[in-house]
């Protein structure tokens, strides 16, 4: 079996249309109730968004990615362009929103790992149809674009639209849950639930194979193409109106799960573009997820190419080099300011 080198691997190109986050984060002994104040430990902040996190996930995972998303005019926004242009992710879909904040998220984690988060989306909530058609001719046949629900529902609509008339596949992660129109549905390639969020939309217990096999159905019959849902440690259950099958996960010593699935659907969007089967994307996947959660935090766990190939040594998987190539340069400069 054949496995792709990290340089062959850059033609694929991967349009990630999504949120950006800083997550500030406080740890403290127990959760505030109302009106209480409670004095935390350590403080740090990260970057996230799944929009962000998915994107430094496939960039790293060896695809050539623009990101579309908007960021405030502010300090937040700055550091944050900062750190996705060494990613190597090319901006020039982000746009500066002039008198709206970046999207933030405040969060408190207990001793025992619980959480209280509160999200204010910022620039995320203006990411418009209008911004996304704008960098629609980035799109070839064969070439991927990854979407979630963390920005309006109609510019992930007008993704899914443009990714179709491109011939490009669309490959949406449904998170966080929320009511989808069947329209959006029948225009996804690949759509990428976890449990929860299976059980969501599809309205049934996904407990058990029988259950997963039910809402594989149930989203297959509402328009979506593939239906993949991610099972934590069990790995992912593949769905599609030829085949279904369980893709065991990786056993690791799990140390932080924290955007294990943004990790999961950036490697697979790039496996994807790489013309895998849909079978071995997801093991690319799995594998990258895997190692994701031996290690702290979102962004900073997602692992490089080098390191997935290396845990599918024993099983390789079949990655083709796209035929077309597409490479614009990256740079925090090429973000658009809308004043
Ligand atoms: P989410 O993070 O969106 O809730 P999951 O928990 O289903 O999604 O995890 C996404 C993917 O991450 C899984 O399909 C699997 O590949 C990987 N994964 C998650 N947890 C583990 C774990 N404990 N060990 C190995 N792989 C894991």
């Amino acid at each position: 079996m054949l496995t792709r080198s990290d340089a062959a691997a850059r033609c694929a190109r991967i349009v990630v249309v999504g949120s950006s986050n800083t997550d500030m984060v406080v740890r403290v002994p127990s959760l505030p109730r109302p009106g209480e104040t409670v004095l935390g430990g350590t403080f740090f902040t990260a970057r996230g968004g799944k929009g962000a996190n998915q994107a430094v996930a496939a960039a790293r995972a060896g695809g050539a990615v623009t990101l579309i998303a908007c960021l405030g005019d502010d300090t937040l926004g700055d550091a944050t362009l900062a750190a996705l242009a060494a990613e190597g992710i090319d901006l020039r879909g982000v746009q500066r929103t002039a008198g709206t904040p970046s999207g933030v998220a405040l969060i408190l984690v207990d001793e025992r790992g619980e959480n209280s988060i509160a999200v204010a989306p910022g620039a995320n909530a203006l990411l418009a149809p209008e911004q996304v058609r704008l960098r629609a001719g980035l799109l070839s046949p064969g070439d991927v674009c990854l979407a979630q629900l963390e920005t309006p529902l109609e510019s992930v609509l007008t993704a899914a639209k443009v990714a179709s008339r491109a011939g490009a596949r669309f490959v949406l992660n449904p998170a966080p849950a929320r009511d989808m129109p069947d329209e959006l549905l029948a225009l996804v390639s690949v759509l990428t639930p976890n449990e929860a969020e299976a059980v969501r939309l599809a309205g049934v217990p996904v407990g058990d194979e029988h259950g997963l096999e039910n809402a594989g159905a149930v989203l297959l019959q509402r328009g979506a193409g593939a239906v993949v849902i991610t099972l934590g440690a069990g790995g992912a259950f593949v769905a599609t109106k030829e085949f279904r099958e369980s893709i065991p996960g990786f056993r690791m010593e799990a140390r932080d799960t924290t955007g294990a699935g943004d990790v999961f659907n950036g490697a697979l969007a790039v496996a994807l573009a790489e013309h895998a089967s849909l079978a071995d994307a997801v093991r690319f996947a799995n594998a990258a997820a895997a190692i994701s959660v031996t290690r702290d935090g979102a962004q900073p766990a997602a692992p490089r190419r080098a390191e997935i190939l290396q845990l599918l040594a024993g099983n390789p998987i079949r990655l083709e080099m796209p035929n077309h190539a597409a490479s614009p340069s990256s740079s925090a400069e090429h973000a658009e300011r809308d004043a």
